[in-house]
């Protein structure tokens, strides 16, 4: 037996050209980097869930089916009874359970650029070809490229997030219903942000057979229990289920999302409160000589400046950390992403920034 083996021969080539997704450290930051919510849970939630987590039965596998937090979830989100629920450990999760699924020789998965990077980054774990259309300037749908690209390609998925990450904007519904209807295969419509959006396509789910739905807990102030769910016909859900790993979500995420999502009226006014603070920075940047403020729909803003990179690195130095898009796709040259926190941290970073420009 040789005492050492030569990894670079045995693992696959695709994923020895990966680089590990990045997280940098934060630790005595103001964190405006990852859209969560900056607001922590009311201390009679907190004292409830302390309760349920002391008796917790950890002893024991999770429940696979999930059911009570299933029921929980279609009460609180709304969710069609005509249609099935799958959980994932994060959105990120169902994104590969998906991918997995269709991934047979020369599938094809398809999304728009610049958008979540997940997409392609799980399209490369999964062994399935990734095509990326390019959004115009102001971050659109580009049908017409769109509509070409089903065409060359026939796409097993295209995921749309809506909004989009990282620009913030909805796409038009009537442009994202003309893709539902000309593609061959399934569009996956990722509500992340939904939160913070005044419009959902879950209505559509019932005329669009194709058509499947994903949520997160995680830009709703959940992100720590990892919880994200999709919604669809039994057709497409009976089969993406066989590949989800059977405890995909703990004992513990299961118990805490149940009684947090039984005090929906909490999230939401924490949603509203973070909506009207981005109204806010939205009008601080729009002020700003030499900042280009985009729209948004989400819990982040995202803005260009003339030199990112040192904008980025002043904020830094100030404590404050945001996410530098310079260089991830060409419609983002020179652009910042901030995710809106409390109204306090949101004015220390608007301060910091107007240092940074001037
Ligand atoms: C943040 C984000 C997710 C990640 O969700 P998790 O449930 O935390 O895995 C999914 N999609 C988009 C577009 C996101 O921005």
């Amino acid at each position: 037996m040789p005492n050492s083996y030569d990894s670079n021969a045995i693992i696959r080539p695709e994923v020895l050209k990966l680089s590990a997704y990045h997280v940098p450290p934060a630790s005595g930051m103001i964190k405006l980097d990852a859209m969560e919510n900056p607001y922590a849970l009311p201390i009679t939630l907190r004292d409830e869930i302390s309760c349920l987590v002391a008796d917790a039965p950890v002893n024991r596998y999770p429940d696979a089916g999930a059911a009570a937090l299933k029921a929980t979830l279609r009460q609180a989100l709304a969710i069609p009874d005509e249609m099935e629920v799958m959980l994932g450990n994060g959105s990120d999760e169902i994104i590969q359970i998906i991918a997995l699924a269709l991934a047979k020789p020369g599938a094809v998965l398809m999304s728009v650029e610049p958008a979540f990077a997940m997409f392609r980054m799980i399209a490369t774990f999964t062994n399935i070809e990734y095509v990326g259309v390019q959004l115009k300037p102001d971050f659109s749908l580009d049908l017409d490229a769109i509509l070409a690209a089903i065409d060359e390609h026939r796409p097993a998925v295209i995921f749309l997030a809506y909004p989009n990450n990282p620009s913030g904007n909805l796409f038009d519904t009537e442009t994202v219903l003309r893709i539902i209807e000309a593609t061959p295969g399934i569009v996956v419509i990722d509500e992340a942000y939904h939160a913070f959006a005044d419009a959902s396509l879950i209505g559509e789910l019932t005329k669009y057979p194709n058509l499947l739905l994903m949520r997160t807990l995680s830009k709703l102030g959940l992100a720590g229990l990892r919880l994200g769910l999709l919604i669809g016909r039994e057709e497409w859900l009976t089969h993406l289920e066989k590949l989800r790993l059977p405890y995909n979500v703990g004992v513990i995420t299961q118990l805490v999302a149940d009684a947090v999502l039984k005090h929906p009226d909490m999230l939401l006014a924490q949603a509203a409160t973070i909506k009207s603070e981005r109204s806010n920075m939205l009008k601080q940047l729009a002020g700003l000589p030499n900042v280009t403020v985009f729209p948004s729909d989400a819990n982040f803003v995202l803005f260009r400046v003339n030199n990112a990179d040192q904008v980025f690195a002043t904020l830094k130095q100030h404590n404050v950390l945001i996410k530098n898009l310079n260089g991830a796709h060409t419609l983002l040259t020179n652009c910042l992403r901030v995710t809106v926190g409390t109204p306090e941290e949101n004015q220390q970073f608007y301060q910091a920034l107007q240092a940074s420009i001037s």
